[in-house]
């Protein structure tokens, strides 16, 4: 059986399934990698106040027009094996990553959820995508991204289950509260901030679409993987071999006392505690905000 979308209700809604014709979800597919093209677009130049209305239509190193031809997604990168067919200049993943991104999420789409749900949920995954990766670049999530969000989520409630919509605004209001007071805290505390304000929107839009009870979930989560990249983080900037990480532990009161050589005595210094991340270093923690949001609408809330 399919798990329902977290947000709205315990059960799949009976007779859901069908009513969205197959054809419809193929176009889904098939639009994907050039909707993923538009936000590889949006994710560059809206962080820098570029104009987003045309995607990529000049090769950015010779500036020679792109033709139609070499706009489609995935099939002109893989042809011309990334690279400009005017300068040879290489063009880069970056832009049929987005599309194979964007494919893999109207696919997740089409296995995971019922087919009435599917178009919604490629809205909203679309959307976390571009948010997650403006926020790693840019550490800014914009209004113009996450409000018109918040009010998808609560029109995919009005139109897929009518009844859940008093919960998925108190999502939406509870959400913003929650991190609001939560920065308005760290501030008070710390002086300094500790939380954007786009953090805040984009958990009320996360209540929007998955209702209030989803939102620990969404924190807790967030939380979880945002620990993950500072401890990925710490392990790939200072890579210590098994033998030293050994002596570290087991001798280091005696290597920090005998005559080191310098670069041990640097990693000694880190594993007990001298480097590593610092805890004003800061974490995009809208990135793991979105995947959270779209893991719990994929796979629902645990124990909702
Ligand atoms: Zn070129």
């Amino acid at each position: 059986m399919r798990k329902a979308a977290a947000g709205w209700g315990q059960a799949p809604k009976r007779g859901i399934n069908r009513t969205m014709p197959d054809t419809a979800l193929v176009m889904m597919l098939v639009a994907a990698p050039a909707i993923g093209s538009f936000l590889g677009t949006l994710v560059l130049r809206l962080p820098e106040g570029q104009p987003v209305v045309a995607a990529r239509s000049a090769c950015p190193h010779c500036h020679h027009p792109l033709a139609a031809w070499d706009m489609v997604p995935l099939l002109s990168w893989l042809l011309l094996r990334g690279r400009c067919r005017h300068c040879g200049a290489a063009i880069g993943a970056f832009y049929p990553g987005m599309e194979l991104a964007a494919l893999g999420i109207a696919a997740a789409a089409v296995m995971l959820v019922p087919a009435a749900v599917v178009p919604w949920s490629c809205l909203l995954g679309w959307a976390l995508l571009a948010l997650a990766l403006i926020d790693r670049r840019a550490f800014l999530l914009p209004d113009v991204l996450t409000l018109p969000l918040l009010a998808l989520g609560l029109a995919a409630t009005a139109v897929l289950d009518t009844e859940a919509l008093p919960a998925h605004l108190a999502g939406a209001g509870l959400g913003w509260l929650a991190f609001t007071l939560l920065a308005a805290g760290y501030r008070a505390l710390r002086g300094r901030e500790g939380l954007g304000g786009g953090d805040a929107k984009l958990l009320a839009a996360g209540g929007a679409w998955l209702g209030w009870p989803a939102l620990p979930a969404i924190m807790f989560g967030a939380a979880v993987l945002g620990l993950a990249e500072v401890l990925m983080r710490r392990l790939q900037h200072y890579p210590l071999t098994l033998n030293q990480r050994e002596r570290i532990s087991c001798c280091s009161f005696n290597r920090l006392q005998s005559n080191i050589r310098s670069d041990d005595s640097i990693r000694t210094d880190i594993a007990l505690g001298g480097g590593g991340h610092r805890s004003d270093e800061p974490i995009a923690f809208g990135t793991w905000l979105a995947a959270a949001i779209w893991l719990l609408w994929l796979f629902g809330v645990p124990g909702a």
